[in-house]
């Protein structure tokens, strides 16, 4: 049995046991003559110390990335907690994203954010974060500067972990010469909606692809949906709870046969 390494600088044999026990203890002896993808080990690994077998065997059996190829023959398990998964998912939004905001006549860089106020506040703040968007949305002056807008939502753990960092990249469409006006508008009235820490700012967009696919971390080290062993048991828990479901992916002054169905 081998692990599909990434070349982070592990030591093999370390590899090599961890996989085996780890195979064996997920997969019986069949998981001794299959090969891994070396995230789907560390992640299978983290559910199975947090007692969540049944995830572990399936992320352990889903197709691993080939020579930057999906594995379109065998079946994906789909779960968040998936490094592979979760980034075809994020190609998939990014895409989306591209497309949505290609017709925009003035587009600009986005960037909304609304801490959580504690580490278990999750679910609530994310709600919380597009329940006063479309607040905002609504005002007369909001809707006539920036009449179509997608963001997409990202919630990691703050540092230190005390609470979440909920946030939203995208791009809007606002025209250059009332820009400045409206930027200081609605950083006002999103700080009046959602208090401390609240941030509504455009910047000038250079690459739109760019833009998107840093909205969803594509192709990076860093993944746009935190994984089980890149965070505590507890706050594992609360993204699982509060992101089961919930889309994230939010567009505004789009026909709704454009709509993005996708979360
Ligand atoms: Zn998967």
């Amino acid at each position: 049995m081998t692990c599909h390494s990434r070349q982070r600088g592990y030591d093999d044999r370390k590899i090599a046991t961890s996989v085996d026990s780890i195979a064996h203890l997920i997969l019986g002896k069949r998981g001794l003559a299959l090969e891994f993808d070396e995230r789907h080990v560390e992640v299978a690994t983290a559910l199975v110390l947090r007692g969540e077998h049944v995830r572990a065997r399936r992320v352990l059996l889903c197709p691993p990335i080939e020579g930057g190829q999906y594995d379109m023959a065998r079946k994906p398990c789909r779960l968040r907690a998936c490094p592979t998964c979760s980034e075809r998912r994020a190609w998939r939004l990014a895409g989306k994203l591209e497309q949505l905001a290609s017709g925009y006549t003035h587009p600009v860089v986005l960037l909304v954010a609304a801490p959580s106020r504690s580490s278990s506040d999750l679910k609530l703040s994310v709600s919380e974060l597009k329940l006063k968007l479309v607040t905002l949305r609504r005002r007369a002056w909001f809707a006539s500067a920036c009449p179509r807008g997608v963001i997409a939502v990202e919630c990691p753990p703050t540092n230190g972990g005390y609470r979440w960092n909920v946030h939203a990249h995208g791009i809007c469409d606002v025209a250059p010469d009332i820009r400045e006006e409206f930027a200081a508008r609605a950083q006002a009235d999103w700080s009046e909606l959602r208090g401390a820490g609240a941030v509504f700012g455009l910047e000038t967009l250079r690459n739109e692809s760019g833009l998107a696919q840093y909205s969803f971390k594509v192709g990076g080290e860093k993944s746009w949906s935190p994984m089980p062993d890149t965070v505590t048991a507890a706050q594992w828990d609360e993204l699982d709870h509060a992101l089961r479901g919930a889309r994230l992916l939010i567009a505004w002054g789009t026909k709704r046969s454009q709509n993005p169905r996708c979360s």
